[in-house]
């Protein structure tokens, strides 16, 4: 069988049919099972990215039954049941009796790519480091603007907008507080980084959406102490450079001038999904999410299932716990179905509730009736995300990391480097190219005459 994806559904599916005759290809465009729920703790200095994100092949290694292969999926044919991947130009393709579709979202822009430029999104470990980069740069610069008198670059730098009032930008403006007012307190000379401007903006008329209208309530006052600047009714209409522009719900239109724009609003899932979806004949929700069967499977064929962000089925979101336990969910039929028993189960979801963190000590979780706020809900949220991150390794280091932070004022994860701000906008001027003439030194039989030094123009493994 073949697994698309190495997040919560790809890697929970490998991992419920170990012990099951079957042998499984894992391909995954990167070479990391990422824990996306502490991205943003990657972003703001808290945790180095191995904590959140492990190696796929050494959570795996023991597991005799999966080879793991670093490839991004380009095709699909559903009725000759192969699939096609492509590493640094080099094509592969799979054959399987089984396949678990895992890809996942990406982050969307709803119709505004060109905004991507401008405002990184946090889908993955390099996007967290880019806002790492962003985030602390804009201090560093800020620092050298005070020095020389320019006021109008500094309130620029100093500003820090958040797109998307979900539990990822609630999360990330309550670390841009505590970052401004506790780590970098005594930090600067020029500058007081407790002055900085900390916007949180979303087109809706609440924060945390999905929430209870109490623990709305409860966040909206809570980021109001902290000083979170939060507009609601806000679509953001463009974004350059040195600001954005959005629309309020009266219709006036309003321009913040900020450095760092961090975008948290929307996800699209996988284009893979379009691609299969059409050749079974259904057609894709608006946010590209597959409809699949009762029992996670595709119409007309029950070797395929579809898991996680990239299905749509009884309005379920996209949070890991969907991903989980539909993983499972398609692990145990291929499981009953090699001995035999070919019974088609709906699948039920165990709703085991929401949380957020809005700031140090401080969040909000409900599990079915039961609503908790501040301390309470923060210790609950510290130990659900300390049980799911994977490995012992990745858990003792968070840990630690979570000391330093909340019981001092420090992280321990403060480098930047351009290549974490610039890399991103130098991969999309010449990044193929340089991926091309990589892939044909390894590719076989192409003659590397005029192929630069690998050792100057290595890519990462990170996909595009
Ligand atoms: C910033 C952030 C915070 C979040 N916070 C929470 C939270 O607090 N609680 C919660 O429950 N959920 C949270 N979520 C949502 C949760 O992380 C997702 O629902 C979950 O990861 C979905 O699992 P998945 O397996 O469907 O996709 P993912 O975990 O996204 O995995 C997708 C996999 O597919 C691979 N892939 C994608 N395209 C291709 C391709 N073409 N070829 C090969 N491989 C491909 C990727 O490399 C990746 O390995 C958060 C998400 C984000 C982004």
């Amino acid at each position: 069988m073949v697994i698309v994806g190495s997040g919560f559904g790809g890697l929970f599916a490998a991992q419920a049919l170990e012990r099951a005759e079957v042998d499984i290809t894992m391909l995954a465009r990167t070479t990391h099972h990422l824990f996306q729920p502490l991205l943003y703790q990657v972003a703001t200095g808290i945790l180095s990215p191995g904590a959140i994100a492990p190696a796929t092949r050494e959570v795996l290694a023991k597991q005799d039954n999966v080879e793991v292969v670093l490839g991004d999926v380009t095709a699909i044919d559903v009725e000759s049941r192969r699939i096609t991947a492509t590493t640094l130009g080099i094509e592969l393709d799979y054959d399987y009796d089984y396949l678990v579709l895992a890809a996942g979202a990406e982050q969307s822009y709803f119709g505004n790519d060109d905004f991507a430029r401008n405002a990184p999104g946090m889908k993955s470990i390099d996007d967290a480091l880019e806002l790492r980069g962003r985030i602390y740069g804009a201090f560093e610069l800020a620092e050298v603007a005070a020095a020389r008198g320019n006021q109008e670059a500094l309130d620029r730098l100093m500003t820090f907008v958040v797109v998307g009032a979900g539990p990822t930008g609630v999360e990330m403006v309550g670390q841009l507080v505590e970052l401004a007012h506790r780590t970098l307190r005594r930090d600067f000379r020029h500058i007081d980084p407790r002055d900085a401007r900390i916007v949180l903006l979303d087109a809706a008329d609440a924060v945390l959406g999905t929430f209870h209208p109490e623990l709305q309530a409860s966040t909206r006052a809570e980021l109001g102490e902290l000083g979170v600047d939060v507009r609601l009714g806000a679509k953001v209409v463009d974004l350059d450079s040195s600001g954005l522009d959005y629309v309020d719900a009266a219709g006036a239109e309003h321009r913040i001038e900020a450095a760092t724009k961090v975008w948290a609003a929307g996800v699209s899932a996988s284009p893979l999904g379009r691609m299969v979806a059409e050749q079974c004949g259904v057609e894709v929700d608006r946010a590209g999410r597959v409809p699949v069967q009762s029992d996670l499977s595709l119409p007309g064929h029950p070797e395929i299932f579809v898991v996680g962000d990239m299905m749509a089925l009884d309005d379920l979101p996209g949070v890991a716990q969907v991903a989980i336990q539909g993983a499972r969910h398609a692990a145990d039929h291929i499981r009953r179905a090699l001995r035999g028993d070919h019974e088609r189960r709906d699948f039920v979801y165990n709703d085991k509730g929401n949380m957020a963190t809005i700031s140090r000590f401080r969040a909000v979780a409900e599990v079915g009736a039961l609503r908790v706020t501040g301390f309470t809900a923060w210790v609950m949220w510290l130990v659900v995300h300390l049980f799911y991150i994977i490995g012992f390794k990745s858990q003792v280091t968070t840990l630690i990391h979570w000391a330093v932070t909340w019981l001092g004022s420090e992280r321990g994860e403060r480098t930047i480097t351009e290549q974490q701000v610039f890399g991103r906008l130098a991969m999309l001027a010449s990044g193929r190219e340089i991926r091309d003439k990589a892939a044909r030194k390894i590719g076989p039989g192409v003659p590397d005459g005029d192929i630069p030094d690998a050792a100057t123009e290595q890519p990462g493994p990170q996909g595009g």
